[in-house]
C-alpha cells in the first residue's frame, strides 16, 4: 500500500516535534511547516494527504490558511485536521465548518491524535480509490473515454498556444464479434485486457491511451504529425499481431487496425476524431491489419 503523507503545521515547536515523531513511528511520511506561508507552500510542493493544521499561529491564523486550501482547486481535497489550545465548542464547529474534517484539542493525548489521524487516512484512500475507478475502465485498467477525451482536449489546448502538432490514433480489434463467438466472452475480455495491456507498455511517456469504446482503442500522441503517428501505430499492430491466446479450442492470434490523423488544418478536437476514425474505416475496409493516414 502506498506510504501516505502528513503535514504538520505548527508555530510551537515542542508540540510540532512530539506530532512528528509519534506519527512518523505509524510509518508515514512527515513534512512539517512552522507557519500559514510555509504550509501554503509544502502542500503545494508536496502534495500531503492530510495537513494537521493548528490554530493558533502568528500572521495568519490555521482559519484562515484553511480557507485558502479549501479555495484552491488543487488543494481542497486534501483532508485538514485542526489541532488547538481553545476547547470551547464555538471554535470547533467553526473550523468544521470552513471544511476540516477533524479538531483534536492541545496538549493532545498521542493516542487520540493517532486514531484521528487513522480515520481520516482511511477516508482519503477511500477516496482516492473511487477517483481512480471514476477515470480508468474497469476491465483494462487504462483510462475510459471520458479522461481520454478530456485529456484530449487538454492536449489541443496546450498544443493551440505552443503552435505545435499532435496526432490522434484510433485502434480496433479486428473481427472482434468472431473472437467472443468463437472462443467465448471471457477469453474475449482476456484479448481486450492484453491489447490494452500491449498499447499501455509501447507508447511514449507523455502519449495518453484509452479504450474509446467496445473493441476500440485512442492514443493521443503529443508532439507528432500524422505520419509519425502513422509508423508509431504500425509498430503495435506487429506487436499485438504477434500476441498468442490460449483458449479451450486451442491457441489463436488476433490482429488490429489503425486510422491516424493529426491536428494540422483542423479546427476542433471533433473533427481530428472523426479524421482519425474515417482512416481506420478505410484501413477496414481496405482488408483490415493495417494502418491508414487521414488526408
Ligand atoms: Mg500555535
Amino acid at each position: 500500500m502506498k506510504q501516505m503523507k502528513v503535514l504538520v503545521v505548527d508555530d510551537d515547536m515542542d508540540s510540532l516535534a512530539i506530532a512528528s515523531l509519534r506519527l512518523k513511528k505509524d510509518g508515514y511520511i512527515i513534512e512539517t511547516a512552522g507557519s500559514g506561508d510555509e504550509c501554503m507552500h509544502k502542500a503545494r510542493e508536496k502534495r500531503p494527504d492530510l495537513i494537521l493544521l493548528d490554530v493558533q499561529m502568528p500572521g495568519r491564523s490555521g482559519f484562515e490558511v484553511c480557507k485558502e486550501l479549501k479555495s484552491d482547486q488543487r488543494l481542497s481535497h486534501i483532508p485538514v485536521i485542526f489541532l488547538s489550545a481553545a476547547d470551547d465548542t464555538s471554535e470547533k464547529v467553526k473550523g468544521l465548518d470552513l471544511g476540516a474534517v477533524d479538531y483534536v484539542t492541545k496538549p493532545f493525548d498521542v493516542f487520540e491524535l493517532r486514531a484521528r489521524v487513522r480515520a481520516a487516512l482511511r477516508t482519503k484512500r477511500l477516496q482516492d480509490l473511487l477517483l481512480k475507478y471514476s477515470e480508468v475502465d474497469s476491465l483494462t485498467e487504462i483510462y475510459n473515454r471520458r479522461v481520454l477525451m478530456s485529456r484530449l482536449h487538454q492536449e489541443w489546448d496546450r498544443t493551440l498556444r505552443s503552435g505545435g502538432v499532435i496526432s490522434f490514433i484510433m485502434v480496433d480489434i479486428d473481427r472482434f464479434k468472431l473472437v467472443n463467438d468463437t472462443y467465448g466472452h471471457p477469453v474475449g475480455d482476456e484479448v481486450l485486457e492484453t491489447i490494452a495491456y500491449i498499447l499501455k507498455s509501447s507508447i511514449r511517456s507523455g502519449d495518453i491511451v484509452g479504450r474509446y469504446g467496445g473493441e476500440e482503442f485512442g492514443i493521443v500522441m503529443v508532439n507528432s504529425t500524422s505520419d509519425e503517428a502513422a509508423l508509431a501505430a504500425d509498430r503495435y499492430r506487429k506487436v499485438i499481431q504477434m500476441a498468442i491466446f490460449q483458449s479451450k479450442k486451442g491457441e489463436f492470434s488476433v490482429t488490429a487496425s489503425f486510422g491516424t490523423a493529426d491536428s494540422r488544418r483542423r479546427v476542433s478536437v471533433a473533427e481530428l476524431v472523426t479524421a482519425s476514425d474515417t482512416a481506420l474505416y478505410k484501413a477496414k475496409e481496405t482488408g483490415r491489419n493495417m494502418v491508414c493516414k487521414a488526408d
